[in-house]
């Protein structure tokens, strides 16, 4: 079972069409239903293999936790969003199942974990990927880049050469355990339209990268959802407790009001909304 878009366009909704090729039974559940209805047409397939967003795995393991959902994945495979380290601890314990990472673009660009899990492979049989800095020149592997430049070897229809993905990934200069020649994406660290400018306390801007915010947002086990939105006022978070946890929403903001500070900004007003 894929819980996907449902928009035909979506990498999300043409895999799993491309996978069922007869051998199994396959199923695309537009990710925008209900989520009383996922869990009633999850129970009803009893799915081995799950695919869908990080996010709204997160949300089906509550669901699974609190009695709703009773299902037993032997595979999870996530993709659409970054799987934090917390999460895929989360879907091992509640399911005892495996746990794969996907990251992939519809221009083509693909990569999957192996079962050594040591980083995402690279399908470079179908692409060119150059991991390159903010001036297009490329970065050596086991070096964060900027940006990612891809071009297909199989898009014939719309040729995609050197097209720019602002994701920031590392590749891992090291071959894997498993023998695959393709190279692994050790690490990706967020978009670099993602990074909020920040006045610095000493002058200046100061470039923060989300992973601060997803430090103090993703240790606190009582937060479902969030959303960062830097206006001209200040910083909004909005999250979504557990039941009955809305009063840790002071001691979040303040530890996230500790580590602005400690990357040397001048910290903005943080505007906190309970969802
Ligand atoms: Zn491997």
């Amino acid at each position: 079972v894929t819980i996907g878009s449902a928009s035909p366009l979506h990498q999300s909704c043409r895999i799993p069409v491309s996978l069922d090729i007869g051998l199994y039974r396959t199923h695309l559940l537009p990710a925008s239903t209900p989520i009383e209805e996922l869990v009633q047409r999850l129970n009803s397939l009893q799915p081995n293999f799950l695919r869908g967003f990080p996010s709204l795995l997160a949300l089906l393991v509550t669901e699974q936790l609190q009695g709703r959902l009773h299902i037993s994945p032997r595979i999870i495979a996530t993709g659409g969003e970054a799987l934090t380290k917390e999460l895929r601890q989360r879907l091992r314990a509640v399911w005892q199942c495996s746990v794969f990472d996907i990251y992939g673009t519809t221009e083509g660009l693909f990569s999957a974990e192996c079962s050594f899990g040591g980083g995402m492979h690279l399908f470079e049989d179908l692409g060119i990927v150059d991991v390159v800095d903010e001036h297009n020149c490329p970065v050596p592997d086991g070096t964060l880049g900027h940006k990612i430049l891809f071009t297909s070897l199989f898009s014939f229809t719309q040729p995609i050469i050197r097209y720019e993905i602002s994701d920031m990934v590392t590749l891992d200069p090291e071959p894997c355990p498993c023998g695959r020649p393709f190279r692994r994406i050790s690490s990706i660290n967020g978009r670099s339209d993602d990074i909020l400018y920040l006045q610095g306390r000493a002058g200046g801007q100061v470039a923060v990268h989300p992973i601060h915010f997803w430090d103090v947002l993703e240790s606190c086990g009582d937060i479902r959802q969030y959303q960062v939105v830097h206006e001209p006022d200040g910083i909004h978070l909005r999250l979504v407790f557990q039941e009955g946890k809305e009063g840790m929403a002071s001691s979040v903001k303040e530890r996230l009001a500790q580590q602005l500070h400690a990357q040397g900004v001048c910290c903005p007003p943080i505007h906190v909304e309970l969802v």
